[in-house]
């Protein structure tokens, strides 16, 4: 029987008995290591469309003084491309973006990545996604994967004057390399991770550092360690070591962190002191120390894993203020007592919008459904990587997954895997389209909503980017473990399977 154009279209690939047509959006690590996996697991048409000129999303995008991972670096690696060379055991940024530039290199992932090209528009038209992008270019898919990264939206304080500044003023995340910064007076607004790192790399060379805190966080000392040749050889020679370190890493940042973060307030209460003995053993000054302590839980807010933050804020040249900031000025910040904060240099260590995930790509699902408005500002996902309505779509790294201090290379590749089991269930029974059925999201999303109040990021006292516009944080709130198990055993049950577009259409049209 010939088949009209129009009717093969509708029909799904495993009916047609071809590859699946994949997008990709993004080109960080999520997006590689599902470039990787997929081919792996024999998909092959893939299209990856990235916004900016390269690969790497985070580590591209932020080159700031003092940028590292506080993961582990034999951890924070593809599991299919784990690396004998990494420097330190917590390495640099640039390290890490040219691992990402080398594996994605390595794996043929570059060349299937339209650079420069950000995706505008993803649109459900049964069984398949139309894709716009900003060049106005127009294609069809099978499956679209979101790979957009967690933390990719610059976030601005809403403070008077902000524009007013006369100096040289940049986010974090968008790093001057232009701005000189040797001999002058330097302020940073905000003390979170990325702030502890710039502030511990550049106070030694400034004239004077302003730290602007509104909210004191907890620190625990970085167990940096340079590696040696001898041990890279090693590792080089016999790659079982590589595979031993990387088990070691996950099994021990699992076990204790993502257990304390989760419940386990044994494991909680040894954070608490480390930090707390880092503080009183790093800060002489009293005073300074008073202002430096949380009044919340140890990692209630993202912990930071920072030795050189103490030191630098307890410089001559470095100033702690705590005052709230009453508006920025020409000259530098007004503080609510009055007194200016002369500055030559404004940084905003003010983090994302931690909300975003996809978004502002608009996203319409079936019956017209806009992603952003069904988030509205709350995002959530079935098993952090699919959503109702949105049939053939995935997320890496989307709402609820886990996120505190672990590898997210290791959760994505997770999350590959579980996507790649439901493609091989649609391409095994010929189905046209997979989508999580309300009734099991809702399921899964109420158990959630009923155990984070037992993790110390609802419990700790704190706020912070975890926290959506429900009040909830978004985050998963069980064992990281049995998330990356979870992943292995998909249970299609709670997905509606759907055989035959159309027919389902019908169906739903009835019900
Ligand atoms: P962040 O943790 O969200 O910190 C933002 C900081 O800006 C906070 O101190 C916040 O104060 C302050 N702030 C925001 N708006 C303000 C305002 N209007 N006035 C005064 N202060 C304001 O952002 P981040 O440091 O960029 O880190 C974000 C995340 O990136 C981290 O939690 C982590 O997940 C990731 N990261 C990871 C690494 C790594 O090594 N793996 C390094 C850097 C970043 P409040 O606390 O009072 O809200």
């Amino acid at each position: 029987m010939n088949m009209h154009a129009s009717d093969m279209s509708a029909m799904g690939w495993a009916k047609r008995g071809e590859q699946p047509r994949i997008a990709i959006i993004g080109a960080g690590m999520s997006g590689i290591a599902a470039v990787v996996k997929l081919r792996q697991a024999g998909y092959t048409d893939i299209t990856v469309y990235e916004k900016a000129s390269k690969v790497g999303g985070t580590w591209r995008e932020n080159q700031y003084p003092g940028l590292s991972c506080d993961v582990p670096s034999r951890w924070y690696s593809f599991s299919f491309a784990l690396n004998p060379d990494w420097s330190h055991r917590f390495s640099y940024g640039p390290e890490i973006q040219a691992y990402m530039e080398k594996t994605a290199k390595d794996f043929g992932v570059t060349d299937i990545v339209q650079f420069n090209t950000a995706v505008t528009d993803l649109t459900y038209e049964a069984p398949r996604w139309r894709l716009t992008t900003d060049k106005g270019d127009v294609e069809y898919f099978d499956v679209a994967i979101s790979a957009t990264g967690v933390l990719h939206k610059p976030s601005f304080p809403n403070i008077d004057g902000l524009d007013s500044f006369a100096g040289d003023k940049f986010h974090t995340a968008r790093w001057d390399h232009s701005v000189k910064l040797e001999g002058r007076k330097v302020g940073i607004i905000g003390t979170g991770s990325t702030s502890a790192q710039i502030v511990g790399a550049i106070t030694h060379k400034v004239g004077t550092m302003n730290v602007f805190q509104r909210t004191p966080q907890w620190m625990i000392p970085l167990p940096q360690k340079e590696y040696s040749s001898a041990w890279k050889w090693l590792l080089r020679k016999i790659p079982a070591l590589q595979r031993m370190t990387y088990r070691f890493y996950s099994t021990t940042m699992a076990k204790n962190f993502g257990a304390a973060t989760t419940g386990d307030q044994k494991k909680l209460a040894d954070i608490q002191d480390a930090c707390t003995k880092h503080l009183n053993e790093a800060v002489a000054d009293p005073e300074l120390r008073a202002k430096l302590t949380p009044s919340y839980q140890a990692a209630c807010k993202r912990l930071i894993f920072c030795s050189d933050f103490y030191p630098a804020i307890s410089r001559d040249n470095a100033n702690l203020i705590t005052e709230g900031i009453e508006r920025i000025e020409p000259n530098g910040i007004r503080t609510v007592d009055g007194k200016l904060h002369e500055l030559d240099v404004l940084i905003l260590a003010t983090g994302f919008d931690a909300g975003a995930f996809i978004l502002p790509t608009k996203v319409t699902g079936e019956n017209g459904q806009d992603l952003g408005e069904t988030w509205d500002g709350s995002p959530r996902a079935h098993r952090a990587v699919a959503v109702p309505g949105f049939p053939n779509f995935w997320l890496l790294e989307g709402p609820t997954g886990p996120v505190g201090n672990l590898s997210l290379i290791s959760i994505s590749e997770h999350q590959v895997d579980y996507i790649i089991s439901m493609l091989n269930k649609m391409r095994d029974a010929g189905l046209d389209a997979v989508c999580p059925r309300q009734d099991a999201y809702a399921a899964y999303n109420k158990a959630m909503a009923e155990r984070v109040p037992q993790t110390v990021w609802a419990s700790g006292g704190c706020d912070s980017w975890y926290f959506d516009k429900s009040g909830t944080p978004n985050l998963y709130p069980f064992p990281p473990q049995q998330y990356l198990d979870d992943m292995h055993r998909p249970d299609f049950a709670e997905f509606r399977l759907i055989e035959d577009v159309a027919e389902d259409r019908e169906l739903q049209g009835a019900a």
